[in-house]
């Protein structure tokens, strides 16, 4: 028996948003048929569906409280000048101190813990996100600038012009609802950075002939509902961007201006479009992400699967692997050595490995406790 070859058995099984009744076998990713020897996990009355895709987030800058200076900013660029101006003023400057590894590990756990499996971090790929120890998968082929504001020009347009037309090119852009904002599209149009591999973050400001120019032609817009509602106190023109074709997924940015995880971005996003009014067609995280083996449950997928009943979280398997959920549900797999652990008080079962990682790091993500390892589980006695 492998536990890296399952068959989840009797469960309600969520496939590009539509329920379907069907066994789903995992490996690595989701196969077709039932892998020989395969453990089978009876998850009756639960629900399946693929781990969460956020599009976008700086992984290590999730240990820093939530962050202003004002009441509202006309745009985010005033708001960055703020705190570069604050950065060796506390607690930024004891909170940087911290190793990036550690720093970018809390990102990662705060994203595994939301049932997030996978994320588009903006910001140099740091080596540590992609080591086997690291919560999530993170996207490992893109390109990224900053902003306008931020980036001198020419880096832009070295950074745009470096990033092969498969892969995206992410941008902070238009996050204000002010004259800056709104002259932010047509200048990086000017400097040959609209393509088909452009996706903007945020996009508060885009103007209607913005939006008839980019919608059809770029990759995505990616939102971040509730980092917009505190910085700006205003949303981006989601349903013209619909309207005029455009695709879009949803991001968390980090918790130095975000209410949460993208729990809380789902959500706000559900505020602004009740089910009721006009449906939201689906978001587009695998295309704009450009890894077609994200977001859904059919054969070749990542077997990135999170297990649900109601409302509540179950459980998360990444790459085949729980990783962390209920104790019962856990307990359900016989060959994942697992540590008890709670979240805001509610019992948890967290895989041995990632305890382990979570015990080395010197930050703590609010709101988990994980319990000692037990001592034979320490790596020098592991077979
Ligand atoms: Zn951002």
């Amino acid at each position: 028996m492998n536990y890296k070859l399952l068959t989840l058995r009797g469960a309600a099984t969520s496939i590009r948003g539509q329920l379907i009744h069907r066994d789903l076998h995992l490996g690595a990713t989701i196969l077709a048929d039932p892998p020989p020897d395969a453990l089978k996990i009876d998850l009756e009355g639960c629900t399946l569906r693929p781990g969460r895709v956020n599009a976008h987030d700086h992984l290590e800058l999730n240990h820093y409280p939530r962050s202003k200076f004002r009441d509202r900013y006309p745009n985010a660029h005033l708001w960055g000048e703020d705190m570069s101006a604050r950065l060796d003023h506390e607690p930024f400057r004891s909170l940087r101190a911290y190793p990036l590894e550690d720093r970018c590990f809390i990102g990662g756990l705060k994203n595994l813990l939301s049932g997030v499996t996978t994320v588009a971090h903006h910001n140099p790929p740091h080596r540590c996100l992609y080591q086997s120890d690291f919560p999530v998968r993170v996207l490992k082929r893109y390109g990224w600038a900053h902003s306008l504001h931020f980036t001198p020009e020419s880096e832009l347009i070295r950074s745009y012009q470096a990033t092969p037309p498969d892969q995206p090119w992410f941008i902070h852009l238009a996050e204000g609802i002010d004259a800056v904002a709104a002259s932010e599209y047509s200048r990086l149009k000017v400097l040959g950075c609209i393509g088909p591999n452009t996706v903007l973050i945020h996009g508060v400001g885009l103007t209607a002939h913005d939006i008839a120019d980019a919608a059809p032609r770029i990759r995505g817009l990616v939102i971040c509902p509730t980092t917009n509602a505190y910085l700006l106190g205003q949303f981006p023109p989601l349903a013209g961007w619909i309207a005029a074709g455009g695709k879009y997924a949803l991001g968390s940015d980090s918790r130095l201006t975000a209410d949460g995880t993208l729990l809380d971005e789902e959500a706000a996003l559900n505020q602004l479009f009740p089910q009721a009014d006009a449906p939201l067609p689906p978001s587009s995280e695998s295309h704009i992400l450009g890894d077609p083996r994200l977001a859904h449950l059919e054969p070749g997928a990542y077997a990135d699967v999170i297990v649900s009943e109601g409302a509540d979280l179950r459980l998360v398997i990444r790459a085949g692997v729980p990783q962390f959920g209920d104790p019962d549900l856990m307990a359900k797999f016989p060959k994942i050595q697992t540590v008890a652990a709670r979240l805001f008080g509610k019992p948890k079962s967290i895989q041995i490995d990632l305890a382990r990682r979570i015990h080395r790091c010197a930050l703590n993500e609010p709101g988990l406790e994980v319990d000692a390892l037990p001592s034979r589980s320490f790596g020098w006695f592991r077979r």
